[in-house]
């Protein structure tokens, strides 16, 4: 039972960073008509019945009025078969393809062709054909996937579960043996009190049992949160039934209306604005300690935009390299093989003009790579932690703007 609340693998911020530029590519792509062709295949699917199903769309797209459109989807989806081809079966998490005519300009369009390994499992078999690709899907496997402990309770009933994302899943619900209001007869009123108290403290002790077994070996847990109607959620809290490594991690306790399944996602429409909030606030803290330094009389330990930066990570001097996720250039490497000219810089895209400017022949790109994933990479060799700031706040924002994207706080001055 807990291997399944912590199963569901977590994205690396770069593999997520990764994936959010392919679909940011792919949505800007649009047919000319509704020959675009999205297919998602989930890893439990025969892919000799994808093929089946392909073949079926490929006779009835022959009632397609318009030539072209016909002939483009007939032309993708013949193009999906042969890659198929190439597949036994689908990959682990399933596969994801998209393949169309688009549009680039004027009259003409391009061939072009994704196929995808999602991060996480693909769910539903879908075949689309429309005017633009359809991403849906796997835009949701980008929203975070954080995991929350959630334990919903009142003295009758408590429901333990873990949220993840938009999923809750519930991991155990417990009813209570607290005896109702209801004294029976010829009991005394105090003695009838004492049963009840001692009747909620083993159900409030079951509770926290059942929670730490759950919620200790989550290495990924971020927080708990607790709700119920009433007071009981509140003295369940404060009284430290929670080990105390968890106790440590509750969030807040939230009013739901429901102590069941349906407590559980009251809670988490509840708690959503707050757990935004916390995510925002970690990268707000990490700008502000970047302020904090720059603002130093002496320079303190900051740096910024990317050549100081890149100087800096180079000597191993960055103890913690800010980047931002709006940052969208490429370092772009030069080389005319006839005089020996060479040349890396960085710039929004590849230029067009490749005359090299010494000897006038033609210079060929040598290294074109998108300028995050340099700085991952320089940053993996030297062991510096990286951090992608969203341009969600004022902070993330200045980042972008007025440090050009890359920022460092670092280990130790470098009188840069
Ligand atoms: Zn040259």
């Amino acid at each position: 039972m807990e291997s399944t609340a912590v199963a569901g693998e977590k994205l690396t911020d770069k593999q997520k960073y990764d994936f959010k530029r392919a679909i940011e590519e792919i949505r800007q792509l649009h047919g000319r008509g509704t020959e675009l062709i999205s297919l998602y295949i989930p890893p439990d699917k025969q892919i000799y019945d994808v093929a089946a199903y392909l073949r079926n769309e490929y006779s009835q797209s022959s009632n397609i009025k318009s030539q072209s459109t016909r002939k483009n989807v007939q032309g993708a989806i013949q193009s999906i078969l042969s890659r198929l081809k190439a597949y036994k079966k689908p990959p682990p998490n399933g596969l994801v393809i998209f393949v169309g005519e688009v549009a680039v300009g004027g009259d003409q369009t391009r061939m072009t062709q994704f196929v995808l390994e999602p991060p996480e499992p693909i769910t539903t078999f879908l075949y689309r054909c429309d005017s633009e690709f359809y991403l849906d899907p796997l835009l949701d496997m980008l929203t975070e996937k954080k995991a929350y402990g959630m334990i919903v309770i009142d003295r009758s009933e408590a429901t333990i579960g873990v949220l993840r994302g938009k999923r809750v899943q519930v991991i155990k619900n417990i009813q209570s043996l607290v005896p109702s209001k209801h004294r029976m007869g010829g009991q005394s009123a105090l003695r009838f009190e004492r049963l009840i108290e001692i009747a909620a403290h083993e159900f409030f002790t079951k509770v926290a049992e059942t929670a730490n077994e759950v919620f200790l070996n989550m290495k990924d847990l971020q927080g708990i949160l607790i709700g119920g109607p009433g007071p009981t959620k509140d003295y369940f809290y404060e009284s430290g039934y929670l080990h105390h490594e968890l106790q440590k991690k509750v969030i807040d306790t939230f009013d739901t209306g429901y102590t069941d399944e349906y407590g559980l996602r009251e809670l988490m429409e509840k708690a959503k604005e707050r757990l935004e909030d916390l995510d925002l606030m970690r990268e707000k803290r990490l700008m502000q300690r970047l302020l904090e330094e720059i603002r130093k009389s002496d320079g303190g330990l900051a740096a910024y935009g990317e050549e100081e930066v890149r100087r800096d990570l180079l000597i191993g001097a960055v103890d913690t390299l800010l980047i931002s996720e709006g940052l969208r250039k490429r370092r772009i490497g030069l080389e005319c093989t006839n005089c020996g000219y060479k040349q890396v810089s960085t710039m929004e895209k590849p230029p067009e003009n490749l005359q090299c400017p010494i000897c006038g022949s033609q210079t060929s790109i040598t290294t074109n790579v998108d300028l995050i994933d340099e700085f991952y990479e320089l940053a993996e060799k030297v062991g510096t932690k990286v951090e992608l700031i969203s341009n969600d706040s004022e902070e993330g924002e200045m980042l972008l703007k007025a440090f050009g994207g890359i920022a460092a706080i670092l280990r130790f001055r470098t009188g840069g």
